[in-house]
């Protein structure tokens, strides 16, 4: 029997690519609890980010081919996967994101791929779409572009040269783990390697410095635990320059057809979502709240508590260091009471400059936080 396959247009494989880059977050999208995983109203291949300055925008976001020789356990192109698959020509990627820049839809351009043939096969492909950009196209704005996992240095000094920022997704906290859900990738060679040459050419001072590096752990798919993820987490801001480390709780259905665990309402998922959600909080205390990793408090299992948040959970486990005065604590103590965020912190230590705070109206309308931050402050 002879099977008639149509040739998918260019929406048609915007409709399939973009699909699943909806699981890759290691861009400017947003990072609460469900923003990151939404998709535009105006097509399925924008998402709402969120712009250094807080406002938001949107990003054009696919891949450029969902073809993969890899077989990541977590993933659902995996090349053992029976799903339908389709490349974009340079030509068509370059024109269709254009099209929608200049009906003003999106601000930049977010591109990943699946390992087409080999890794610099693929990066090259990345690269030559950022390059008629910024060249034939004379294109200035934002381009993130995904490191292909295995690429050469010379590929990927080519993608920073074109990029605003870029990223190679970590997966797992260790070589170990990612043995555990793949077998193609080389965890030295293909990640940790290309992560530490990206973070030399785009450190202070270097040729590429305004480039920003951030990558992804998937949670939940090796069996690591909250504390591996958040040691390395450590590691990656302090020794690597990175500047996000971001979060895919992994969710077994994706790709077979079946709704994510998350719409089914299992418990394990809900979990899951939840353990995510932590490990953003956690990223928070570090990179703005003065925490060291070593600071973060799991138990015997190395798991965060999923019913306190990590602020939370340090400061019951500090008894010693509240109640704290608001009208004499340093910024970095006022930082550690539960429920106090950066914007009330700020408002404290302006309040506190004309008069002394005398109760905790003075600081604002008390909702749940301020309630919280009650029980730990004295004035
Ligand atoms: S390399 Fe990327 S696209 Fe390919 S199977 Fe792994 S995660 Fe999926």
């Amino acid at each position: 029997m002879i099977s008639i396959v149509s040739k998918p247009d260019t929406h048609e494989k915007l409709e399939i690519l973009s699909s699943d880059a909806q699981y890759d977050l290691a861009c400017a999208c947003g990072s609460t609890k469900d923003e990151h995983r939404r998709r535009g109203k105006d097509g399925k291949w924008i998402y709402p980010v969120t712009l250094p300055n807080g406002g938001t925008s949107t990003l054009f976001k696919t891949l450029v081919s969902n073809v993969c020789v890899n077989d990541c356990k977590y993933c659902p192109l995996r090349a053992e996967k029976d799903v339908r698959r389709c490349t974009l020509s340079v030509e068509e990627t370059a024109k269709v994101f254009l099209d929608y820049l200049n009906r003003r839809k999106v601000f930049g351009l977010f591109l990943s791929s699946g390992i087409l043939g080999t890794p610099d096969a693929t990066m090259d492909r990345l690269n030559a779409i950022a390059k008629i950009l910024r060249s034939k196209y004379s294109y200035r704005g934002y381009i993130h572009l995904k490191i292909i996992p295995g690429s050469s240095d010379a590929a990927i000094e080519q993608a920073i040269s074109l990029a605003t920022a870029v990223s190679l997704n970590i997966e797992t906290p260790g070589a170990k783990r990612l043995a555990k859900v793949s077998s193609r990738k080389d965890y030295i060679r293909d990640i940790i390697e290309p992560i530490k040459l990206i973070s030399r050419l785009t450190s202070r001072g270097s040729k590429y410095s305004g480039v920003k590096q951030t990558t992804q752990f998937i949670v939940g798919a090796a069996g690591e635990s909250d504390a591996e993820i958040v040691k390395y987490m450590g590691g990656l801001y302090d020794r690597l320059n990175m500047h996000r480390v971001y979060f895919s709780a992994y969710q077994q259905n994706l790709g077979d057809g079946s709704m994510s665990p998350k719409k089914s309402g299992a418990e394990r998922s809900a979990d899951i979502f939840t353990r995510e959600h932590r490990l953003y909080q956690v990223d928070f205390l570090l990179r703005k709240y003065g925490f060291k990793d070593s600071d973060i408090i799991f138990d015997d299992n190395g798991k965060l508590s999923l019913a306190d948040d990590p602020k939370q959970v340090w400061a019951k486990r500090h008894p010693e260091m509240f109640p704290i005065n608001i009208n004499k604590a340093s910024k970095c103590s006022l930082l550690k009471i539960p429920g106090l965020g950066l914007v009330t912190v700020k408002r404290i230590l302006e309040c506190r400059r004309t008069a002394k705070i005398r109760r905790i109206e003075d600081i604002g309308k008390v909702g749940v936080r301020l309630e919280k931050a009650s029980r730990y402050i004295d004035f």
